[in-house]
């Protein structure tokens, strides 16, 4: 399936008058040709050939200021599907994760080397808006961290700045039930959100990150502040919510990530502390035959 990428300049179209320079993704639009960026280098196919690609990292490198944090990683991320970042502490995979949505552009001196494609557009091509960027993709955090408003406003706040003009009750309420929420916050959605328990924190930051419709979530060890029982619920529901988004989750728990992905990634580090990509598979694959004896090591428990 083609799924179709513009990159507007202001002024181009009548939709990027009043949208300023953005990606838009016409999902239905089949037959528009998609603008692509020059690209170097070859794509890795690894496993993931036969399902429809999000992400295309070619060659892909981190850095803060001189210091290479992630080297030369190439990897696919398969549309509606789970994909798990595991390595040692350090390796760099908070660091990738926040580069597939510009995030580590908020922080000084951090740059990128490659490429990264995503619905074969180039996110770091000039006229790429950051912030379009992270609203298609968004992220969930270690740490649950509501707005210091209440459950309503939490969820309402990204729309609002969006300048949504539809039915925010619908919104509110359609966000929360696909965070698997509604049933617990219904009657008190004028109570701040930093009242409600770590689990419930962590599902209304999802239901925040859903209600501005985005293609992708991050997790970025989503479940680690959180009791066993909790993080069961963001698995089963990081399973539902698979079926309307791409989801990749760095987690330091192998448990979690044999779990609740269909592929993983296995990063680790080298001599110079930069985190490279030592093999990818389908989940039950790389936790059952891996092709590499450092991967073998690390989820047998003997390094890391
Ligand atoms: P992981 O998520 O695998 O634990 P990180 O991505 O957090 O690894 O860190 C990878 C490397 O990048 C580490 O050496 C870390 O010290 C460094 N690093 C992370 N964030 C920053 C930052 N904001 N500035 C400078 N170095 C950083």
């Amino acid at each position: 399936m083609t799924v179709n990428t513009e990159i507007d300049s202001p002024g181009k179209t009548e939709t990027a008058v009043q949208e300023t320079p953005t990606i838009r993704i016409a999902q239905e639009a089949a037959g528009t040709e998609a603008i692509r960026q020059e690209t170097t280098g070859e794509s890795v196919p690894f496993h993931v050939e036969d399902e429809e690609t999000v992400f295309d990292l070619r060659e892909l490198s981190c850095y803060y200021g001189d210091f290479r944090a992630v080297r030369e990683i190439s990897l696919r991320v398969a549309r509606n599907k789970i994909t798990a970042l595991i390595g040692p502490s350090g390796c760099g995979k908070s660091t990738l994760l926040r580069s597939f949505n510009r995030m580590n552009d908020l922080i000084d001196g951090a740059h990128i080397g490659g490429e990264i494609l995503y619905h074969g557009v180039n996110l770091y091509a000039d006229g790429v808006d950051p912030v379009e960027v992270r609203r298609r993709i968004g992220m969930v955090f270690q740490k649950p961290n509501p707005f210091p408003k209440s459950i309503y406003d939490n969820v309402a706040f990204g729309p609002r700045i969006a300048g949504f003009r539809g039915n925010m009750d619908e919104l509110v309420e359609s966000s929360l039930h696909r965070a698997a929420l509604w049933d617990e916050v219904k009657d008190k959605l004028r109570q701040p959100g930093t009242a409600l328990s770590g689990g419930q924190q962590q599902r209304l930051c999802i239901a925040r990150a859903i209600a501005v419709e985005p293609d992708v979530i991050l997790m970025d060890e989503p479940c680690s502040a959180l009791d066993p029982i909790a993080t069961l619920k963001i698995e089963e529901l990081m399973h539902e919510l698979k079926e309307n988004y791409t989801i990749v989750i760095v987690t330091h728990n192998m448990q979690q990530a044999a779990r609740a992905s269909d592929y993983t990634a296995f990063l680790t580090m080298g001599d110079d502390r930069a985190g490279y990509l030592v093999e990818m598979a389908h989940t039950a694959t790389l936790f059952t035959r891996p092709e590499s004896k450092l991967t073998e090591d690390y989820i047998t428990g003997r390094f890391g």
